[in-house]
């Protein structure tokens, strides 16, 4: 069985907004009252470690 991993958590090193992954939902969601500024362009510093999966594009509809 081939687990892939994936980031659960993000920072923006710009602005600090904090995030995280929400399986439920399969969208980032704001962690904490912290919403940071609403124009930055995120520059997100990823929490963990993880493998990313060539090939593996988000638009991709199989
Ligand atoms: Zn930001």
């Amino acid at each position: 069985m081939t687990e892939i991993r994936t980031p659960s958590e993000r920072e923006c090193t710009r602005c600090q907004r904090h995030e995280r992954w929400s399986d439920e939902d399969e969208q980032w969601r704001i962690d904490g009252d912290e919403a940071g500024d609403v124009h930055c362009v995120h520059d997100w510093d990823v929490t963990g470690t993880f493998t990313t999966v060539p090939g593996d594009a988000p638009d991709h509809e199989a």
